[in-house]
């Protein structure tokens, strides 16, 4: 690997990158190889070259997984004060801290993110740690119900058992640590199956966790592909609750396959969210939060506003600026600061985000790309892209592409435009653009959408619930919405007076 390309990279991060080596399983407090010593290769997506090899864990490492967790959760784990176990959520958090500037190049080398964006993700991660913290501190409370002067009824929260956290790869140690956080942090043990194309982070964070000194079997990653080490996690009766990111086909995939077991889920699925651009917005910033909501990530980005519905009266000069953006984005290497957009994850992903580019044609669009400079012709590269002319009956508009293409449509009123908006499967997020507050309001209640932004680009508070109405989830994460699904609430009802009770058969 050429060093040139480090150079807007810390000596920590040009370090841990020339020092990658092959990937084990994390299981029991070691790492392990697959029991069938089975490999598979990891991909650059810069270069498409090898970048190392991973274990490719299957059922018997999940097993394994499985019964380590269990161990733990009812051995030391379980046993543990708040204040303890807390302190090792802490630890984490400061220790992602502390490796920012590695984590981020490595998790840049890996996806083919902009290495300034994985800086503000990983950030984001250690966030995720600190703040269910302090949250399970807070407010992982119960009530209690006084009944008259006859009972006294309380609700007590406890972890619900072994986690099975099953991730994606589009930003994948900021959503493998949103899952991690808060089941640990409400005293549950792991069971992580990251995705296949990006497992260096989640080696990464085993390490963290490791020197972070959790107990044995707390916290497990076995690395693999979705039908093999998935499916098993899936499968295994002792695996109380999946928490699953990903396409929507696998979610449903997942819940049939779980059914035998009666698994509790939390499905965060995919997308094809609307921006709506009303003629009295401010029309710069819905400009540059338009680009940034479908250019970030490179387009592979779950809340990505992949859909542009602008009013006809400023359509065209919208289109004109929005069409200077996507001529000027710096398409680069992911590894430079100035990048913005960098290569798609995955060989077998590119071809599907190019083939829609072929299916816009063929519907009828115009496709407008920008640039790809000629050096990065080894990469999964797509230049961002425009559909102009499309429209809601086409397959580019109702199926989530998941990259950096935006189709964009225009309306002529309020009630049009909420009826395209919603006549799509998905319903993760939207985005309103209006000075009119009244509008703004009417429109996000309308927008069929687990989460809708005002005036707003994709700003999340943690404490806000996270996750996508239709085909886009089941279940809300973030902020208290989590503890729902980690934790398992019961009822005590105890009576402190001589209520009634039927008294059959007494002569
Ligand atoms: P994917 O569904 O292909 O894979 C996700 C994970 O599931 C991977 O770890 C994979 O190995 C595993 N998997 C695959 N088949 C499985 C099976 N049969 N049983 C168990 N596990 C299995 O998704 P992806 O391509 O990695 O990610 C992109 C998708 O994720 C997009 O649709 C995107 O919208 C969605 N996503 C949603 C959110 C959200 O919060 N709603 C966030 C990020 C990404």
């Amino acid at each position: 690997m050429s060093t040139d390309r480090l150079t807007d990279v810390s000596e920590a991060g040009k370090k841990v990158i020339s020092s990658i080596s092959d990937i084990k399983l994390y299981i029991d407090g070691a790492f392990v190889d697959a029991e069938s010593k089975e490999q598979f290769d990891n991909i650059s997506p810069y270069t498409n070259e090898k970048i190392n090899s991973v274990a490719s864990g299957d059922k018997a490492d999940v097993d394994k997984a499985v019964k380590a967790a269990r161990k733990a959760f009812k051995g030391e784990w379980g046993s543990l004060k708040l204040k303890d176990r807390l302190a090792y959520i802490y630890k984490i958090a400061d220790l992602i801290d502390e490796h920012i500037e590695e984590i981020a190049p490595l998790e840049s080398y890996d996806t083919g993110l902009p290495i300034s964006q994985t800086r503000k993700m990983v950030a984001r991660a250690a966030n995720n740690f600190r703040f269910y913290a302090e949250m399970v501190s807070a407010r992982l409370v119960g009530e209690v119900y006084q009944v008259d002067d006859e009972f006294l009824n309380y609700t007590v929260q406890s972890p619900v058992g072994i986690a099975g956290l099953i991730t994606p790869w589009n930003a994948p140690f900021m959503l493998e640590t949103w899952k991690i956080a808060p089941a640990l942090a409400t005293g549950n043990t792991v069971v992580l199956k990251p995705a296949e194309w990006s497992p260096l982070t989640a080696n990464r964070l085993a390490e963290i966790i490791d020197k972070a000194g959790l107990p044995d079997g707390v916290f497990n990653v076995v690395h693999g592909y979705g039908e093999t080490a998935g499916a098993s996690l899936v499968a295994n009766p002792d695996v109380e609750l999946i928490s699953f990111t990903g396409e929507t086909t696998t979610g449903s995939e997942i819940m049939k396959n779980g059914a035998d077991s009666l698994k509790r889920f939390s499905m965060e699925l995919g997308g094809k969210s609307p921006i709506i651009v009303f003629e009295d917005a401010d029309l710069d910033r819905a400009l540059d939060a338009a680009t940034w909501g479908i250019f970030s990530f490179n387009g592979e980005r779950c809340t990505a506003n992949s859909r542009l519905y602008l009013h006809e009266s400023i359509a065209d000069s919208f289109i004109e600026k929005l069409k200077d953006r996507v001529e000027n984005i710096v398409v680069g290497d992911p590894m430079k600061n100035e990048t913005q957009v960098g290569p798609l994850i995955h060989r077998n992903h590119f071809e599907n985000v190019k083939s829609y580019l072929e299916i816009a044609r063929e519907e009828g669009c115009e496709v407008v790309s920008g640039h790809i400079p000629e050096e990065l012709s080894r990469g999964n590269y797509v230049a961002p892209t425009m559909l102009l002319n499309a429209d809601n009956k086409m397959r580019v508009v109702q199926e989530e592409i998941f990259g950096p293409v935006i189709a964009v449509m225009t309306f002529k009123d309020e009630e049009e435009v909420i009826e395209k908006a919603n006549d799509v499967r998905y319903g993760l997020a939207g985005y309103v653009w209006t000075n009119d507050i009244k509008r703004g309001h009417r429109v996000a209640q309308a927008v069929e959408s687990g989460m809708l932004w005002v005036n707003a680009q994709n700003v999340r508070d943690l404490r806000t619930p996270f996750g996508g109405s239709k085909h886009s989830g089941i279940g809300r994460e973030g902020g208290h919405y989590a503890f729902e699904f980690y934790t398992e609430t019961k009822i005590i009802h105890v009576a402190i007076g001589d209520h009634h009770i039927p008294q059959f058969g007494k002569k």
